[in-house]
């Protein structure tokens, strides 16, 4: 499958000199939607992982159904403030001042092997902050998936000593 012919590029979003990587397309087409996903099962199933997490937003969308397949969990990771139960936070800087993520505490077990999903891979910063609130409850990441990697960014380079593993690259 064809994965990049449906991904729209729209330059210039959300502000110019971004070249902002749209998966709407691959989303609304049950065939590539399917087809990425059982991609993504692929390239995870030999991590052997027990548990899926993900960030807000778009890493539910890939995430949950990566989880669906292969029959395990799906645990979110939010924005501050959105999860209702005990959390641990992890602040990560913005390019104007910073942000939080928060993971409920009790949703991993010490030594669980985790399996990080998101839609795309930048910098790195958002998969860095994820990987750190898995770590904080003593959990293990096995891998990270990703549908697109821009590759420039080098998020790669940020998250050394993971394993990284992407569908599309720009
Ligand atoms: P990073 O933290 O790696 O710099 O940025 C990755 C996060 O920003 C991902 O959660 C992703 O959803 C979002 N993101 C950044 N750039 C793009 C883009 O071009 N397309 C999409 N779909 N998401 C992006």
């Amino acid at each position: 499958m064809d994965f990049q012919s449906h991904i729209r590029v729209i330059p210039d979003f959300p502000q110019p000199g971004v070249s902002f990587k749209d998966i709407t397309p691959l989303l609304k087409d049950g065939r590539a939607y399917r087809a990425a996903i059982d991609s993504l099962v692929s390239l995870a199933r030999p991590l052997a992982p027990e548990i899926v997490v993900g960030p807000e937003a778009r890493g539910f969308v890939i995430g949950a159904p990566v989880a669906y397949a292969m029959g395990l969990g799906f645990v979110p990771v939010r924005k501050a403030g959105k999860l209702p139960a005990e959390t641990v936070s992890v602040a990560y800087d913005l390019e104007y001042g910073s942000d939080r993520l928060d993971i409920h505490k009790d949703a991993l077990r010490p030594g669980q092997r985790v399996l990080v999903a998101d839609d795309l891979l930048a910098t790195g910063g958002t998969i860095r902050s994820t990987i750190r609130l898995v770590e904080q409850l003593g959990a293990a990441v096995v891998g990270c998936v990703f549908l697109i990697e821009l590759t420039e960014l080098e998020g790669r380079a940020k998250l050394a000593g993971y394993n990284v593993l992407s569908l599309v690259q720009y």
